[in-house]
């Protein structure tokens, strides 16, 4: 009697699966190739592993063996975190998902064989490919700058040895000595993280060298969250920071980094640390594979983050060209579960559900002074559009301020289980 139980439960789950799984008896696994274990990939193909139960073959692609977090590396310059707070690792993702992570670089995509090529020398075949492989700088949008000069100069936006760069020469900067940061223009990854890194790298020079100086040399007319940014420096960091716009020539600028001299407009300045952020485009190796416009970014179909350009292709995250979204990891990771779903559909005849996205970025102005700005989104034919959003007031009282720091630490324990777990 036992027995015929066990045996009359193990034909109905093998019947269930074989109706979830519309691949043909003797066929291997449906295969998804992820590319770029960040915000969107880890999420994409931890989902795509967690909840296909082992019906799809999930391949993360990924060089580095930890990810470094970009969010909260302003907070480490600023001396709130430790650089070994932002690092994670991919065991758990290859040792409870079954994902077979592989520690290399892609460096061609064969969209007809529906191949990845690995820099190994590796082949990766796929039935779905996600794309979240981030950003890379365009070439000379800073003249005098290059990826050869970012040592002299860091860009620290992208985390890990960068930041960790930029923390050491801010640290060890001349007493009463300039700090500049060139911004980027629009648009680029996190739009308030140039002026949260503003902020902390003041927080930490007004504790060990209360005497430098802070340029802003940027080319936009506005900037993220600018007047609850400018109100914070004013009461936090008064007289320490100066920002030069375009109206001054701040979209005429060139650096050299062997002088440490930055040109704008004509006139020469010479500073101490130099934080250069150049223009932005989509990671190269969605250019490699046909997928961006010439805006630099790949267009994806609103509802499910599909490229335009290839069916069995997603673009997630920064490389997206999708609309109202910020480029931000809470996007990246709000997109992420919407392909995610998407695939298992195509791929497992799972149900699908209408795409919701959302979005908040958190900023830290000086201790405990969290401000915070964020929207939901929904498809529309055209684009991924803002239904409602909401920001930070300006004179809101210190306890608000406090929570919103706090909020802001659940977050990031919050999309790092996500990821990571
Ligand atoms: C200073 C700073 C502060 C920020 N703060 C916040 C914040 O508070 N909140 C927030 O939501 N966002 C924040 N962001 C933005 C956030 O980091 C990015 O928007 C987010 O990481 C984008 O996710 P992604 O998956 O597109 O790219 P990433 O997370 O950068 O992941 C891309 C991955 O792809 C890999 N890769 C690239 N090319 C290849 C290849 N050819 N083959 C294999 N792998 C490849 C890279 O190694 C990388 O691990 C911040 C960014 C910066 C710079």
């Amino acid at each position: 009697m036992h027995l015929k139980r066990r045996t009359m439960l193990g034909g109905m789950a093998a019947a269930a699966a074989f109706l979830s799984a519309p691949v043909a008896l003797g066929q291997s696994r449906p295969r998804v190739v992820v590319i770029g274990g960040g915000s969107g990939g880890a999420t994409a193909a931890r989902y795509i592993a967690r909840d296909s139960d082992g019906a799809i073959d999930v391949t993360l692609v990924e060089p580095t063996r930890s990810y470094y977090t970009c969010y909260f590396s302003n907070l480490y310059l600023g001396g709130f975190w430790e650089l070994a707070d932002l690092g994670h690792s991919y065991g758990t993702l290859a040792a409870r998902h079954g994902i077979n992570v592989v520690h290399d670089w892609a460096v061609a995509v064969d969209r007809d064989a529906k191949t990845v090529a690995l820099a190994g020398g590796g082949v990766l075949p796929y039935d779905r490919l996600v794309l979240s492989p981030g950003i890379d700088f365009v070439e000379d949008s800073v003249p005098g700058w290059s990826i050869a000069a970012q040592n002299r100069m860091p860009h620290a936006y992208k985390a890990g040895s960068q930041t960790e760069l930029l923390k050491a020469q801010v640290d060890n900067m001349r007493a009463g000595g300039t700090f500049a940061m060139v911004a980027p223009p629009n648009p680029y990854r996190c739009p308030p993280g140039p002026y949260e890194r503003i902020s902390m790298v003041a927080h930490i020079l007004k504790e060990r060298n209360p005497t430098a100086k802070i340029l802003i040399i940027d080319p936009k007319e506005t900037y993220s969250k600018q007047s609850l940014f400018e109100d914070g420096w004013g009461r936090h960091y008064p007289g320490m920071i100066e920002r030069i716009g375009p109206e001054f020539g701040a979209d005429n600028i060139s650096v050299n980094p062997d002088a440490m001299e930055v040109d704008i407009d004509g006139t020469i300045e010479q500073v101490d640390v130099c934080n250069v952020i150049p223009a932005q485009k989509a990671g190269r190796i969605a250019e490699l594979a046909g997928l961006t416009a010439d805006s630099g970014w790949a267009p994806v179909v609103p509802a499910n983050m599909k490229s335009r350009m290839d069916d069995n292709v997603y673009v997630l995250g920064d490389a997206s060209a999708q609309g109202d979204m910020p480029k931000s990891g809470f996007s990246a990771n709000s997109q992420a579960k919407v392909a995610a779903n998407s695939i298992r559909h195509e791929l497992t005849d799972s149900r699908l559900f209408p795409a919701r996205y959302s979005n908040t970025c958190w900023s830290l102005i000086g201790t405990d002074d969290g401000v915070k700005v964020g929207a939901n989104y929904e498809p529309t034919e055209e684009k991924i559009a803002s239904v409602e959003g909401f920001i930070s007031q300006v004179g809101e009282d210190a306890e608000l301020r406090r929570q919103t720091y706090e909020e802001s630490i659940g977050w990031y324990n919050g999309i790092i289980a996500d990821m990571f777990t």
